[in-house]
């Protein structure tokens, strides 16, 4: 890493970089220093944090500011057409919080809403259609991180964003990618396709790309706050935009039922981060309607009775694999909103109950079949009446979809924030005038029941988003999180796994080859795993491989080091590569 010089007075406001080293095959950017530090996928947020650090601003600041510039650098899988959850660690008196602000389901919500004369609707049909929009979060989740944890206003912290959305960025080969396989959902709406495409086509890479709306937007928040965007022209527009979607000529896409009221409704919701312990940190994680922190929590219980130290690695993957594949088993049974449902908890993150769970891994043995879901109602002391499992569903194939960044200050504050559109460019349907994208949240509940997760009025469906912070001995240890749809359950897992117990460097852990048992038979792995050594280790305990490879997650990660100076990791080969960014403190 290189530390720009600068002299102590002007090291403290002005621009005290220090660069990410530069992408290489050796590992992912990584930069170490003092003050704040961000990570991000891409390079225009990372620098947006770090000059809102630079003018004085916090570590929520300086998050929302690279939130707002992903939406304009990356908007096929983040923007204020969607939703998340953002998890703060307060320095001033050491609390973490979270603010769920996951899109809610419209009030004309039911659970027949992608039925078709009894039958589950087509699943890339219920994507492009207003049906499948959510009422949009980001906004009122911004605002609230703001005004209650934040030093500055929608003024400032949106001003970076702005001024990349007016000037442009150049069109990456990655962002390219992503629209060349979104041609034929792009081509259905043309206010989308009018960004992105050009003669039909993907914008090539190198092209300069402005968005002139999404500054229309933005500006409208800077100077009406988010109130400009749940009442006002824009609501409007959004709600013309769901009901009616413009449509190319001939394109059958269904409409949505939101209205005015269901945006002025919206609210977001501050929770407890769940919390477990993890060979001596502790570990915060996003509770119910994420299955992130209860996922990734319970599957830490469970590996946490082995001695992973002494172990060689493919016997820690063996029970790494083993433990994700049981927790996804109870998260596909037990996991819903909160506010629709008793969510069993206190039962799924028991240390007995883990303890009973770990009865079902074999050393050396993967099991053959997908496993039943425990019970954990009988770990729950509480007399609720119990929600025997339903048959749980598999896990849908999910790529990079959403993304993740992190954030601290120097006075001590961390952000771990993932949010989301839900698929590659969420619905398609991009608001006329104001060039931002649609979600397809809704198409994140199963479809049909009886289950936790089933589509009903004003209820936010069950998400896998994982922003997670630990803390050793009551100070931030490190923070880490992932894109991934419900591999980012698995991305977080392993990164743990691979720092804590591999004793992996972050900027290895992150590096290393990802596996991603959801509890399906095999186990999907990324490109070029397959006949490596440490594939066939596995093998020998019967473990197999999903077919179509695809590289998994694009996880961030900061960790604070015991001299007092903080790293920040970025991934080098993941959905490009993204950049990791330190402030040097002026003395
Ligand atoms: N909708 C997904 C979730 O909430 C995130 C989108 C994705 O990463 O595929 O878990």
């Amino acid at each position: 890493m290189i530390f720009q010089p600068c002299s102590p007075t002007a090291c403290f406001f002005t621009l005290a970089i220090v660069l990410a080293a530069p992408p290489s095959r050796a590992g992912p950017p990584v930069a170490i220093g003092t003050g704040g530090a961000v990570a991000t996928v891409s390079e225009q947020a990372s620098k947006a944090a770090m000059a809102i650090l630079n003018k004085g601003g916090n570590a929520v600041d300086a998050a929302v500011a690279a939130a707002a510039t992903l939406g304009v650098t990356d908007p096929f899988s983040c923007g204020i057409g969607g939703g998340g959850f953002m998890m703060i660690y307060l320095a001033d008196g050491k609390r973490v919080i979270t603010i769920d602000h996951r899109e809610s389901a419209p009030a004309a919500f039911t659970p027949a809403v992608f039925l078709q004369n009894g039958k589950e609707i087509d699943f890339d049909l219920a994507v492009a259609s207003g049906a499948a929009v959510g009422v949009p979060g980001t906004v009122r989740g911004w605002h609230d991180a703001l005004e209650r944890y934040g030093t500055m206003s929608f003024r400032q912290v949106l001003a970076p964003a702005i001024d990349v959305a007016d000037k442009g960025f150049r069109v990456s080969e990655n962002f390219n990618h992503l629209v060349a396989m979104n041609v034929d959902k792009f081509t259905l709406f043309p206010a989308i396709s009018a960004l992105y495409l050009k003669d039909g086509k993907a914008l090539p890479a190198g092209t300069t790309l402005r968005n002139p709306g999404m500054a229309k937007a933005y500006r409208e928040l800077a100077a009406r706050g988010y109130k400009a965007f749940y009442d006002g022209p824009m609501a409007r527009a959004m709600v013309d935009a769901v009901t009616r979607p413009p449509t190319a000529a001939g394109a059958a896409v269904r409409g949505g039922r939101m209205t005015m009221a269901d945006l002025a409704n919206y609210e977001s919701r501050i929770r407890q981060p769940l919390h477990t312990t993890y060979r001596g940190f502790d570990i915060y994680g996003m509770p119910p309607p994420s299955s992130g922190g209860s996922t990734v929590a319970a599957a830490l219980n469970i590996l946490e009775g082995y001695e992973l130290k002494a172990m060689a690695r493919a016997d820690v993957e063996h029970l790494y694999l083993e433990a994700s594949r049981l927790s996804f088993a109870d998260r596909n049974a037990y996991l819903g909103d909160p506010e629709y449902l008793d969510v069993p908890l206190a039962g799924l993150l028991s240390k007995e109950y883990a303890a009973s769970r770990r009865t079902q891994i074999r050393s050396r043995q993967a099991m053959a079949a997908a496993a039943a879901p425990g019970d954990p109602y009988l770990f729950q002391n509480d007399p609720s009446v119990p929600l025997r499992p339903q048959p749980a569903r598999a896990a849908l194939r999910e790529s990079a979809h959403t993304t993740h960044l992190t954030v601290s200050d120097r006075a001590g504050n961390v952000v771990s924030y993932t949010f989301t559109i839900e698929s590659w460019g969420g619905s398609g349907i991009t608001v006329p005038g104001y060039g931002f994208i649609l979600n397809n949240e809704m198409t994140d509940f199963d479809f049909s029941g009886p289950h936790p997760n089933v589509p009903e009025a004003g209820k936010r469906p069950r998400s896998s988003m994982a922003p997670t912070i630990a803390l050793k001995n009551g100070k931030p240890a490190f923070s880490i999180g992932s894109p991934g749809g419900s591999t980012i359950i698995t991305t977080v897992l392993q990164t743990i796994v691979n720092h804590v117990d591999l004793g992996m460097p972050m900027d290895q852990a992150v590096n290393a080859p990802r596996l991603s048992q959801r509890n399906a038979g095999a186990t999907d792995v990324e490109p070029g795993f397959a006949g490596s050594a440490q594939a066939t280790a596995l093998q020998r305990f019967g473990h197999q491989w999903a077919g179509a490879p695809e590289p998994i997650g694009a996880a961030n990660a900061l960790v604070f080091n015991a001299d007092g100076t903080v790293t920040a990791v970025s991934e080098g080969k993941r959905h490009g590569v993204g950049t990791a960014l330190v402030q040097r403190r002026g003395h």
